[in-house]
């Protein structure tokens, strides 16, 4: 007996002259918010990756999890990157990124740096080390397994973002590891999602904040989901262990992406 599905649905599988009838209309299936399951799209596993372009003798990169090897004859890659970002634009005007495969213990300042802040009025590369690759683009070289530089074949626009798809013209392990995936970065590490990236407004962190609300001691970077525990403080600022968030000086930035202390809210 054929499964038809809820009325007006595609058969999820019927008989060959159901599934003959059904060819080619999926090009127009209206699309209706209330058949899309965020908790679906959920599902879906990533990696975490600095692509990188430049433009002009500048350098810059963002973190993306939209990096995608889509063939292998030729070796192709494909990165999706908001139109908005800088990247973007030194991508769309270089022709060519490249990539960085981030290790999973990558600190969370170093996916601040590239993650948090725009390379607008940040210079990203002063802060990280790097090497120039035969696309003149930057290849991190601090906590990353793998480079990768592609020289753009083609460009899809996606609305929010423009999948860049390139030929592979060089790529190099760096060293062993375990590759950071996001949702390691998101369950183990306590990372957010940039504004930029596509599944931006999935984190299910978000979620859970009337029950961190509870211990109101630790505070929370609404930029960039790193967590201020008094107990550790910050010592890299010089804010020694058992210092009170309301104790801090109103120039203490957030250590990963730097957003005022305006920018923090209760756990
Ligand atoms: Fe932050």
């Amino acid at each position: 007996m054929p499964r038809t599905g809820e009325p007006g649905e595609h058969p999820a599988q019927g008989t060959r002259r159901q599934v003959i009838e059904q060819a080619g209309k999926g090009a127009h299936c209206p699309i209706d918010p209330q058949r899309i399951d965020i908790a679906a799209l959920r599902t879906l596993t990533y990696g975490l990756y600095v692509v990188t372009s430049h433009n002009s003798g500048r350098l810059n990169g963002c973190v993306v999890n939209t990096v995608v090897q889509v063939a292998g004859e030729p070796c192709q890659v494909s990165v999706s990157v908001n139109k908005a970002s800088l990247t973007h634009e030194f991508i769309a005007r270089s022709g060519s990124f490249g990539v960085a495969v981030l290790d999973q213990e990558t600190p969370m300042p170093f996916i601040g740096i590239f993650g948090f802040r725009s390379g607008r009025d940040f210079d990203k590369f002063g802060k990280a080390g790097y090497r120039l690759g035969l696309t003149g683009c930057p290849l991190p070289v601090e906590n990353t397994l793998a480079q990768l530089e592609a020289r753009v074949r083609t460009s899809v626009d996606c609305g929010s973002h423009t999948t860049f798809i390139g030929d592979v013209v060089a790529s190099r392990v760096v060293k062993p590891g375990r590759p950071l995936t996001y949702d390691y970065y998101h369950q183990v590490r306590g990372g957010k999602t940039g504004r930029g990236a596509p599944t931006y407004g999935l984190d299910m962190s978000v979620c859970d904040k009337d029950e961190r609300k509870k211990k109101m001691k630790k505070y929370v970077c609404q930029v960039c989901g790193y967590t201020y525990d008094p107990a550790a403080g910050d010592p890299d600022s010089g804010v020694q262990p058992g210092t009170p968030f309301e104790q801090l000086s109103d120039d203490w930035v957030c250590p990963v992406c730097g957003a005022g202390k305006d920018q923090f809210e209760p756990e």
